[in-house]
């Protein structure tokens, strides 16, 4: 159903032409949306009404929007926050993965120290070299992201970034495996 003219209607500061009036209620009478939408609309001009009745005390009006101020300063900083921890969670998710690899590459190498010396820095040549990438691309567009970015993008961008680790550790672990039947 189309209540593109109907929303603008029930909206509007001025007053309706008749036969604009007699077509919204109409379309009021077989659509709940625009119904349910006239009802907040009336509920919020009814606190108006009340402030209006009620003089707020002096300085009400500054409080209350200082306040609505910080609330919405508080939620970002909030959001960012939980942005930054669900980035600091899979990198640090990532990195752990690459360390269990780089253990068991380890213990499973043991039989050869120099191997697994090799086998060991490569690893960590490698890990190292990814971090820095990740700091020097990703870090400094986090910083320009993370105030226009809404949440459910960091969740998709989170993921992208866990699978592209995911991504970039195979050919490591497959690197230090051809090495390993070279060597
Ligand atoms: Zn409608």
């Amino acid at each position: 159903m189309d209540h593109k003219p109907y929303e603008s209607w029930l909206v509007a500061d001025e007053a309706l032409l008749p036969d604009q009036e007699s077509s919204l209620q109409a379309h009021l009478k077989t659509c709940e949306d625009c119904r349910n939408l006239q009802a907040s609309l009336q509920e919020v001009e009814a606190l108006f009404e009340q402030r209006f009745f009620f003089q707020p005390q002096p300085g009400f009006t500054e409080r209350w929007q200082m306040r609505l101020t910080e609330k919405l300063i508080g939620e970002r900083e909030k959001q960012q926050l939980r942005s930054t921890w669900m980035f600091l969670f899979t990198t640090t998710g990532s990195a752990f993965l690459v360390l269990i690899i780089l253990s068991i590459r380890f213990f499973s190498t043991l039989q050869n120290p120099t191997e697994a010396f090799i086998s060991g820095m490569t690893l960590i040549a490698g890990i190292l070299n990814l971090t820095e990438t990740i700091q020097k691309t990703v870090f400094p567009l986090i910083d320009v992201l993370i105030l226009s970015v809404p949440t459910i993008w960091w969740f998709y961008i989170v993921l992208g970034a866990s699978l592209l680790t995911l991504v970039l550790t195979i050919p490591i672990v497959r690197t230090l495996r051809t090495r390993r039947v070279s060597l």
